[in-house]
């Protein structure tokens, strides 16, 4: 095989073996999670504006001038950052490459980057690219939620640690990091001297009035996070790929080395829309949050009353259920036979994490659809 060593376990993801499942199987496919209606309408038009008024070649480097602007002004208006546009701001093709451009950068070699199992998919093979080695610190139950294994998280940091990697809101369980876990995370960061990267792209889709507190916010911490934030969640436009890197400019100018050599520059027309968006639509999202709280209830009760194990969803486009009670012991061979048994589509959990078996059992389903869809899903489910 020509592939090299550190990206052969990345060859395949879960999200295409699920999804050529649901289209053999005509399911709904509730395994990727895209929502399936558009952003704001205003965000749309400027779009277009921006394409038919010739802002159609390469964007400046670190991103449009009315998007640096805007995304700064949004940091200050939620959270009180002060932040230079034009070296705290880089502006990237997604939250993907943001991720991508700031382990590149920041992490040496055989060095450790500490991150949450589950971990997003992404953060993993950006590990391996960079020659890192990563180290897990797993979720743990409690009550029908998730909180940090604190035992593991002070165990994951050590002499070798370049950077600790924080999802909250976390893609997939949905779990909103308690402030107890977010200043053990601050503590050790600042005690072992390392950077954070917080990748916060569900910042804007929190649920039953929870509000983001960025990690970038504690004490010690604002001169050493990376926070990472996109319009693909906060504004329905997963296509657009318009991401941010904010923080301190020697870490911006970091992340920023390699991302010029990724992508150099991406999403040009879509940049001043997200820009619009933030500005004017801030409305649009705090609504959409509300409907997709609603959406989160109607299939977490669906789930539950076929029998399912529900864990509470604190944000995001999913909600985690256990199988086990219908008498599946296997999340990975369950959403392997869903598409055929009953017609809907789920990941496995397993698929996010190093340690197999702890996860086994576990599976995840998006709500980021239309009602429609979710009601067809939950009369599909209930044939289980
Ligand atoms: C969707 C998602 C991303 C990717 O965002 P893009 O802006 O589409 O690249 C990154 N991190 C998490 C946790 C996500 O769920």
């Amino acid at each position: 095989m020509p592939l090299v060593d550190r990206m052969r376990p990345f060859t395949s993801t879960i999200f295409a073996e699920m999804s050529a499942l649901a289209v053999a199987h005509d399911a709904i496919n509730l395994g990727q999670g895209f929502p399936d209606t558009d952003g704001p309408a205003s965000m749309l038009a400027a779009a277009v504006d921006a394409i038919n008024g010739g802002d159609n070649q390469y964007p400046p480097g670190i991103g449009v001038p009315s998007l640096r602007h805007a995304v700064a002004e949004h940091e200050r208006d939620f959270y009180g950052f002060d932040l230079a546009p034009d070296t705290q701001v880089l502006v990237t093709v997604g939250a993907t490459e943001a991720i991508s451009g700031a382990l590149l950068g920041l992490v040496e070699p055989g060095r450790e980057v500490v991150m949450i199992e589950p971990y997003y998919d992404s953060y993993a093979a950006c590990v391996a690219l960079a020659g890192g080695v990563r180290r897990t610190v797993p979720l743990v139950p409690d009550g029908d939620g998730f909180v940090l294994d604190r035992d593991a998280l002070a165990d994951a940091f050590g002499p070798n640690t370049a950077a600790v990697l924080v999802n909250s809101p976390h893609n997939p369980t949905g779990t909103v990091l308690s402030d107890d876990d977010l200043a053990e995370i601050a503590r050790l960061t600042v005690e072992h001297d390392v950077v954070a990267i917080t990748d916060e792209v569900y910042e804007h889709l929190l649920f039953d009035g929870r509000e983001q507190h960025p990690l970038a916010l504690l004490p010690g911490m604002t001169e050493r996070t990376l926070r990472i934030s996109s319009a693909a969640k906060t504004f329905s436009c997963t296509g657009w790929k318009v991401g941010w890197i904010t923080g301190p400019a020697e870490l911006v100018a970091a992340a920023r080395a390699a991302k010029q050599f990724l992508s150099y520059v991406g999403s040009g027309p879509f940049q001043p829309a997200v820009a619009h968006a933030l500005r004017t639509e801030m409305g649009w999202a705090a609504q959409n949050a509300a409907e997709l709280q609603r959406k989160r209830t109607v299939l977490a009760e669906a789930l539950a009353s076929v029998g399912f194990e529900v864990h509470r969803s604190e944000a995001g486009y999913f909600v985690c259920a256990d199988p086990r009670p219908l008498g599946y012991a296997d999340g990975d061979q369950f959403c392997r036979e869903l598409p055929a048994r009953v017609g809907v589509a789920a990941v496995p959990v397993s698929a996010f994490v190093d340690d197999k078996e702890s996860w086994r059992h576990l599976v995840r389903f998006a709500f980021c659809k239309r009602d429609d869809v979710i009601a067809d899903a939950a009369a599909r489910l209930r044939r289980l």
